[in-house]
């Protein structure tokens, strides 16, 4: 069985995802938050990790608007998400905070072109 990643739809050529990013451990490699996108990359279908070094259980799950924008038949949309992560408390304090990453991302799904089936 191959569980290795998981595939496009049929209908897709290519999809990129740009993001950025507000929150804690954003420029922790040494590039500034901006208030646009960064150059698109190829969207890979997995959950993108939080940026937040501290952060628990969190990263955005992009592949299911990516499937809901392949549905409708979109080419571009824009998100914004929180991160659904937790901190760690220290010392083991019990109450836990809430990561409060905010993700910003636009998908761009490349179709590929209408060919007539031959069925
Ligand atoms: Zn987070």
């Amino acid at each position: 069985m191959d569980r290795s990643k998981p595939k496009f739809p049929p209908t897709v050529k290519g999809a990129t995802i740009a993001t950025h990013e507000f929150g804690k451990g954003v420029d922790r490699f040494g590039h500034v938050p901006s208030e646009s996108f960064g150059s698109p990359r190829p969207l890979t279908l997995s959950i993108i990790p939080c940026s937040n070094i501290d952060c628990r259980s969190g990263g955005y799950d992009v592949e299911g608007e990516f499937r809901i924008m392949v549905r409708e038949k979109l080419t571009e949309k824009e998100f914004s998400r929180f991160c659904p992560g937790y901190e760690d408390s220290p010392k083991g304090r019990r109450i836990s905070n809430r990561c409060l990453n905010i993700f910003h991302y636009r998908l761009t799904v490349i179709y590929k072109p209408e060919t007539s089936t031959t069925q």
